[in-house]
This record gives C-alpha cells, sequence and structure tokens, in this order.
C-alpha cells in the first residue's frame, strides 16, 4: 500500500484515530496481530462519502449509497480472523464487494483475492479506491456472488459479506479441501457462520449473532 495516503488525514480521519480503533478492536478480542496491523494501515475514510468520513473510525457500519452498508470494524476483523485462523491463505473469494474496505483488509493478509459485486458503480468506486490506496492484488466480477466464481476455484477461503437464508451450494463446491468459508447465515435472525470443508464433509460453526444486508439474485448496473 502507498505510504503516503495510509499515513495521510488529519483530525478525525489521521492515523493517531486509526490507533484508537486499532486498540479497541483489541479490547473488543481480536487478536491476530496480521488484522489488527491491517486495520490500522488501512485509511476507512476514503472508502467512505466526504460527508460521512469523521465517522470512519468510528466502530459502526455506515452507509455506501444503494442501500448498502459498510460494515462495522469489529466484524471486518472478526472475519478476517476466522479465515486466517487456519494458516496462511492463498486464493480467497471474496462476495459482496461494496465499499473495498474489506476487501482491502483481506488483500493485505492473503496472497490473492477473487471479489464479486453485484452492483456496478460499487465495485468501480471500490476499484478505484483499491488502486488509489496501492492495493493491486485484488480482481474484480460484477456478477451475482450466489455462483461463485467458478474460473478460479477451488478457494482456501471465502467471506460473504450478505446474508443469505441458507449458504449457497455453489459457494461450497468452491471450497478447497480443508477450506474455511465465513458467512452470516439467516433472514430475521442471523448467525456469523464459520464452514471447514474436510473432504465431502462441511463443519458448520455458529459464531455470534449479526446484522447484514440480504444476499440478494442477480447483477444489476445501477
Ligand atoms: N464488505 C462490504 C459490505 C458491503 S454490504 C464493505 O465492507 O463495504 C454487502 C454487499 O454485498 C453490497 O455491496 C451488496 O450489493 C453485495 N451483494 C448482495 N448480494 C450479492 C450477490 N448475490 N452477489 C454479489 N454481491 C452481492
Amino acid at each position: 500500500m502507498r505510504d503516503d495516503l495510509w499515513k495521510s488525514g488529519i483530525g478525525m480521519t489521521s492515523q493517531r484515530t486509526r490507533e484508537r480503533l486499532m486498540e479497541r478492536l483489541f479490547e473488543e478480542g481480536i487478536r491476530n496481530l496480521q488484522v489488527l496491523e491491517a486495520i490500522r494501515r488501512t485509511p476507512r475514510h476514503l472508502f467512505l462519502d466526504e460527508a460521512l468520513a469523521h465517522r470512519a473510525y468510528e466502530d459502526t457500519a455506515l452507509p455506501i449509497g444503494h442501500n448498502q452498508t459498510l460494515s462495522q470494524p469489529y466484524i471486518v476483523a472478526r472475519m478476517t480472523e476466522l479465515l486466517l485462523a487456519g494458516g496462511p491463505l492463498d486464493k480467497v473469494l471474496e462476495v459482496g464487494t461494496g465499499s473495498g474496505y474489506q476487501t482491502a483488509i483481506l488483500a493485505q493478509v492473503v496472497e490473492r483475492v477473487f471479489t464479486v459485486e453485484r452492483i456496478l458503480p460499487l465495485q468501480e468506486r471500490a476499484k478505484s479506491v483499491l488502486r488509489e490506496i496501492g492495493i493491486r492484488n485484488v480482481v474484480f466480477r460484477h456478477a451475482d456472488g450466489n455462483w461463485g466464481w467458478p474460473q478460479y476455484g477451488p478457494y482456501d477461503a471465502i467471506m460473504v459479506t450478505a446474508a443469505p437464508a441458507e449458504v449457497p451450494a455453489e459457494l461450497l463446491n468452491q471450497l478447497a479441501d480443508g477450506g474455511r468459508l465465513v458467512i452470516p447465515v439467516g433472514e430475521r435472525e442471523q448467525y456469523l457462520t464459520l464452514v471447514v470443508r474436510e473432504g465431502d464433509n462441511f463443519i458448520h460453526q455458529r459464531i455470534e449473532p449479526v446484522r447484514f444486508v440480504p444476499l440478494l439474485a442477480g447483477a444489476i448496473h445501477s
């Protein structure tokens, strides 16, 4: 990532504010140092509209337009930590690029990220922010992520940042043996769920209650 950018920002978007966020996540139980370091380095305010930038380092979800939200930093950190708990990761599929903030965190702790978004303008904006901050190990796809991205699978890990009623079968198919999938599941009541593949078995574990926007069907242009 470009040094000048992640050091930039004054007042509520400064490096010091980012360090406080990192300390807060540590207090909330995030222990993975790679994840904490990625949070500390990443200018979250660049992923938001200017009018919201001053709130970027609060531990809260924030709107990014098109009825979508940038996830709360604690959740971003927790999901990333759960993926990494099985060891270093090469290929990771992300469904729901949104602002690209979670993508940026992932890209700093794994080798390659393949990210899919159904709303084209969100994808374009995320692409340009990631380019601006110098993150290059990400490829983007405008599509319905319920179908994964078969071309590059199987993946060592898959992260989904919108909630389906049930885990999409195609995502399980594209998970490598030993691979880990982190996904919010449920409608009115949602649970962050970790699925670990062992051959043809999929071990599901409920982690904690969460609130995500729904995983929808089909890709749209506006
Ligand atoms: N990780 C994002 C969270 C964005 S909210 C961030 O940190 O900003 C969830 C995102 O999932 C939205 O951008 C939404 O458009 C996208 N999404 C919902 N259903 C999808 C689908 N079927 N395929 C791909 N993306 C989807």
